[in-house]
């Protein structure tokens, strides 16, 4: 699957707030936002009044990047959640959440969505006693994620077992036997991510 290979730091000065993309790094002062929070380029410095179909742009690039997707895949996200029952922005949101990369970050393993995407690519986990490696899977309520046997005894999962995160509520975890389970779908007020998704449903359909 296609990715955005790109400075990811830049994306955040682009979008004039930190997207976290970079894991622990974000929380230090090396964070290139905190150092330079306006947008990169010759004139990033400088003011602009921002019209109302930049305002749903910003919004729409926002999403794709906290996810790290690219336009043809939002796009995608974006037509399935408008044929779901339920308000379009939010089922977005939704799809978005209950991938199997983030559901991963999630869980706790890896500290940035980009790095538990490499893990799931790598191999490690298995959904419902089958491997899956596609970061897109849809992750359905009363899945249960396992970290792979042979992966278990690694010292980077023995790390992320000893430092578990706080979990959403549609989300339980089983620390000591490297298990997570969807018990929910997410509900908006579950979905931590800085977005105005009515203004991305407004762009779409114009
Ligand atoms: Fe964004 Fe993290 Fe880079 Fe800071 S360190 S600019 S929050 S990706």
């Amino acid at each position: 699957m296609a990715r955005y290979t790109g400075a990811v730091c830049r994306l955040c000065r682009r979008e004039g707030l930190k997207l976290f993309l970079k894991g622990d790094r974000c929380f230090t002062d090396k964070c290139a936002f905190a150092r330079r929070g306006y947008a990169p380029g010759q004139h990033g410095a400088s003011r602009k009044k921002i019209s109302n179909y930049g305002l749903q742009l910003r919004e729409k690039q926002k999403a794709k990047r906290i996810y790290g997707i690219l336009e043809g895949q939002f796009r995608g996200y974006y037509e399935k959640a408008e044929k779901v029952k339920g308000i379009t922005g939010e089922q977005i949101l939704r799809l978005l959440e209950l991938r199997l990369d983030n559901v991963i970050y999630k869980l706790g393993y890896g500290d940035s969505r980009a790095q538990a995407r490499q893990l799931l690519n790598h191999g490690h986990f298995l959904v419902n006693g089958h491997k899956v490696d596609i970061a897109s899977y849809k992750v359905s309520v009363n899945d249960v994620i396992t970290v792979s046997e042979k992966s278990r005894g690694t010292e980077k999962f023995k790390t992320f077992a000893e430092n578990p995160k706080t979990l959403p509520a549609w989300l339980t975890a089983d620390v000591e036997n490297f298990q997570g389970k969807v018990i929910a779908e997410p509900s908006r007020s579950d979905i931590d991510v800085p977005v105005n998704e009515t203004l991305i449903v407004e762009l779409y359909s114009k």
